[in-house]
């Protein structure tokens, strides 16, 4: 069957390695169908000295399927069936896992397609416990940006950010997959949404996704601009993922009391920022990372309700450096999904 491996820093190749035996008691076999890109995946594949991983690594953190087989003693799942896949093996008993908080698993074993074998490939076998059921009516493309695009959003501006409805919220990089997908479910519950964008054409396109406000952060300070738009009060939060470009100006961005959230630091990790500011305002900065199965699983009733993830380009599995490529080269309004 086929595989995209990750043999060195920047050295991708489509590969044919032995199908996974029927899958054993208390797994399924999946039938990998999308493979959503993210920034992780760019992370991975320019190589982080600092990261334990295993090489030849099968590449892939997010992506949908189909049940292709089901081991003993597994219930609530049938061959054909849609499903998506949680991306990190987790042990499924510690303290964390047992209270549904995943994503601060104890014991994780690694985050598939970045420290361990992941999904791009055609055959997996894992425990159903890592396994969510896709609702009917919801395309593998779409299913593909529930585990991480859109539920890393639901945890950060519901689960951490405790985002209201009527709130005002600042979403960075409104055409990054996790932008579109902020923008979609803050607009939702009835919130004000401002974006930044990197040219017009974006700002066209996120106004038509239902921001309030778009930002060109070329042509105009967002900081500025953000405390104009809020009459120099601030916003309740800020949907933070670019890092050390942005993160002070974010924080000028806040009301009192507001509240930012980040999972991501895509421009640089290190930043300085005033802590006499950070008490004095009463900011709640708050570290995001992953999400949770129940997040995935809303996500998917998201989509089936209707909110649609926002793909920008799909791409075969021979294409997979080609939509990494788009992504890290920041062209992109949306996801990019590689199809099998
Ligand atoms: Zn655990």
């Amino acid at each position: 069957m086929r595989a995209l491996m990750l043999l060195g820093d920047k050295q991708l190749e489509l590969t044919e390695i032995d199908p996974p035996p029927p899958p054993a008691a208390g797994e399924v076999q999946v039938r990998v169908k999308a493979v959503a890109l993210n920034y992780l995946d760019v992370w991975g594949f320019r190589g982080m000295a600092f990261a334990k991983r295993k090489m030849p690594l099968v590449v892939g953190v997010e992506a949908s399927g189909e049940i292709a087989a089901v081991g003993a003693d597994v219930t609530g799942f049938t061959p054909g069936q849609g499903v998506v896949m949680y991306g990190a093996l987790t042990c499924g008993t510690c303290k964390a896992c047992r209270a549904g908080r995943d994503n601060l698993c104890e014991n994780v074993g690694g985050i598939m397609g970045f420290h361990v074998d992941g999904f791009a490939r055609e055959l997996i076998n894992l425990p159903a416990r890592l396994v969510i059921p896709v609702p009917a009516g919801v395309s593998h493309t779409d299913a593909a940006c529930a585990p991480i695009g859109f539920a890393t959003v639901q945890h950060m501006l519901f689960d951490n950010a405790k985002l209201e409805p009527g709130e005002t919220v600042l979403v960075h990089a409104g055409g990054s997959g996790i932008g579109t997908a902020a923008i979609l479910m803050a607009k939702q519950i009835g919130c004000t949404v401002i974006t930044t964008v990197g040219d017009d054409a974006k700002a066209e396109k996120a106004k038509a996704l239902g921001a309030d406000h778009v930002i060109n952060y070329k042509t105009d300070r967002f900081e500025g601009v953000t405390r104009k738009l809020t009459q120099k009060k601030g916003v309740d939060v800020v949907f933070e993922h670019v890092g050390a470009d942005t993160f002070n100006g974010s924080l000028l961005c806040l009301k009192r009391g507001g509240r930012l959230v980040t999972c991501g630091a895509t421009s640089g990790p290190t930043v300085t920022f005033n802590l006499m500011q950070l008490f004095q305002q009463q900011y709640r900065i708050i570290g995001s990372f992953g999400a949770t199965m129940k997040n995935i699983a809303e996500s998917l009733d998201k989509m089936a309700a209707g909110l649609k993830p926002v793909i920008d380009t799909t791409v075969p599995l021979a294409a997979f450096e080609r939509g990494l490529e788009r992504l890290a080269g920041r062209q992109v309004f949306g996801k990019v999904v590689v199809t099998f």
